[in-house]
């Protein structure tokens, strides 16, 4: 039976979608693989359909003790022999499993990244047929990845520890170039087949909203949707709680969702979404796990998220029938801060100061990569993805940013300011103080370290600080600027010498914050 009589007869599915027969006709051929597609895009079937057909165990990797949980059942139940090993397991169980696989039981194993330590588990692994391992969740080895997990890293001493080399394959739906290449080196991958399916979702419309009355805006937008069905995810449950009486006050028909509700409660209101009885539900992004509801035409994000990984997957909820739908991210300032508490607030237990440390500076650094998304007058869409390592050449013209009419001023000589007032702080001040500094602000601290006596002092006094904000940013995008990513934003020279030619220029787009009306939306 060939690669496609399995896919039906095991899944029932009469054809592959991309990317899928790449991957299986690759492992099936002997070599290594690395697949990055998007969450929903069925990544499972691309190792599940060579697990069967190649003669002896795949071993799966997989960092989630529920996500293993629901995928053996699902084989299981589909008549592929699965089983998994993992804590929630006694030791008896987990050496009765052992047993059973040791004789050939089952096709497929799921394991957590810990278990590859275990005494027990090399000793059975050396002995049986292994013929696969398959790290899921692959970002998990990089430290650039999402969740980096140290115990990842001992997957290539546990590969390379085994009598015969199995075909590794890996798979992710986060790959930055930093992951990929981590991925690619630290698992040892020998000339794998890459598939990388696209992350352009054409059918969603992404913007960006800067607007102070974020409540006004939702309840006008929920208003004139009303037959449609939306998800807005709140930064917190106080968030959530207040928004969704706000909307219920406006007679509108709203549930809600975070995990300080009973589970009979999250149960119920997450029923009353998925099936069209509550067109509207306000939630944290403790909502959506799991959940496939192909009519949602939009998804409003109340708050920005933490990073471009989150709101990709949740925004990515809008539109899975591939109807046009709409996300939109509300940005203030005041999210920035929220954020960062939340970050502070992490439940860092189980990990060394060190690993604290790696984390604490990865997140803040996709934070700022998440706010200068909110932030850029380039494309939003083109921003997401780069960010996923996807090669873009021309605006989508199909985004909030790539619709919104600008006015083109030339800021070169202002530009050519702020450069010089950051050669005059020699790489030592961030954006306040440079900021400040510029527009001659009487501010006590610019006096305490001296910035009120540079050349630069009032240069450009005649702009408001937010105009000023906005040719920083643009001069940090442009490269001439180059900011450092921990919490200081520290601003110091980029490359300049492209400035020195007179046919340079630098375009700043001023934008009159127009409001996008749903009918200017392409296609409609
Ligand atoms: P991922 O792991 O990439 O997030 P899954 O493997 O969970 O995605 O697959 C998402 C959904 O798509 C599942 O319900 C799966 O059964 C379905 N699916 C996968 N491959 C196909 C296919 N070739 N045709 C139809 N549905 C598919
Ligand atoms: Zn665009």
């Amino acid at each position: 039976m060939d690669a496609r009589q399995n896919l039906k007869k095991y899944f029932g599915y009469d054809s592959f979608r991309e990317g899928q027969e790449k991957i299986i006709n690759a492992i099936l051929a002997g070599r290594d693989a690395l697949a990055i597609m998007p969450t929903g895009a069925g990544k499972s079937i691309c190792y599940q359909i060579p697990a069967v057909m190649l003669p002896g165990i795949t071993l799966v990797i997989s960092p989630l003790i529920s996500l293993m949980m629901d995928q053996v059942k699902a084989l299981n139940e589909a008549g592929i022999r699965a089983a998994f090993i993992n804590s929630s397991l006694s030791e008896a169980q987990i050496a009765k499993a052992l047993q059973l696989a040791e004789k050939g039981v089952y096709k497929i194993i799921y394991v957590a990244p810990e278990r590859l330590e275990s005494h027990y588990f090399i000793h059975f692994a050396h002995r049986a047929d292994i013929s696969m391992i398959t790290v899921d969740e692959a970002h998990c080895i990089s430290q650039w990845g999402q969740d980096f997990r140290p115990s990842y890293l001992k997957i290539i001493e546990f590969v390379k520890s085994l009598p015969k080399r199995p075909i590794v394959s890996a798979f992710t739906a986060t790959a930055t170039q930093e992951v990929k290449t981590d991925i690619l080196c630290v698992l040892n991958l020998i000339e794998p087949e890459v598939v990388v399916t696209g992350f352009d979702r054409k059918n969603l419309f992404y913007s960006v909203e800067k607007r102070k009355d974020k409540d006004r805006f939702v309840i006008e937008y929920v208003e004139k949707h009303a037959k449609e069905s939306g998800i807005i995810y709140c930064a917190t449950r106080k968030n959530v709680d207040n928004l969704f009486t706000l909307l219920s006050k406006q007679g509108v028909s709203v549930t809600r969702y975070h995990a300080g509700l009973d589970k009979e409660e999250r149960k119920r209101n997450q029923d009353d979404f998925i099936y069209d009885r509550t067109p509207v539900i306000v939630a944290t992004n403790a909502f959506g796990m799991g959940i496939d509801k192909s009519n949602v035409r939009y998804v409003i994000h109340y708050n920005m998220p933490q990073s471009m990984e989150s709101y990709y997957q949740e925004a990515g909820r809008a539109g899975r029938d591939g109807e046009t739908s709409q996300c939109i991210l509300l940005f203030s300032a005041q999210d920035i801060m929220i954020n960062k508490f939340l970050l502070e607030n992490k439940d860092f237990s189980d990990l060394s100061s060190e690993e604290i440390e790696i984390i604490k500076q990865r997140d803040a650094r996709r934070l700022k990569i998440m706010e200068n998304y909110c932030r850029t007058n380039g494309c939003l869409r083109n921003t997401i993805l780069d960010y996923f390592g996807e090669k873009v050449i021309k605006p989508c013209d199909n985004c909030g940013n790539c619709m919104k009419d600008y006015k083109k001023i030339d800021m070169t000589e202002e530009a050519k300011q702020v450069i010089n007032c950051v050669a005059e702080t020699r790489g030592r001040y961030g954006l306040t103080i440079v900021l400040g500094t510029l527009i001659g602000a009487n501010r006590a601290r610019l006096k305490e370290v001296g910035t009120n006596r540079y050349k630069t002092y009032g240069a450009l006094k005649k702009y408001s600080e937010s105009q000023i904000r906005e040719l920083i940013y643009e001069l940090i995008n442009q490269g001439y600027l180059i900011q450092s990513e921990d919490q200081y934003g520290v601003l110091k020279l980029g490359d300049i010498s492209k400035l020195q030619d007179e046919n340079t220029h630098v375009i700043l787009k001023v934008t009159e914050e127009k409001i996008q009306e749903a009918g200017k939306l392409k296609g409609k």
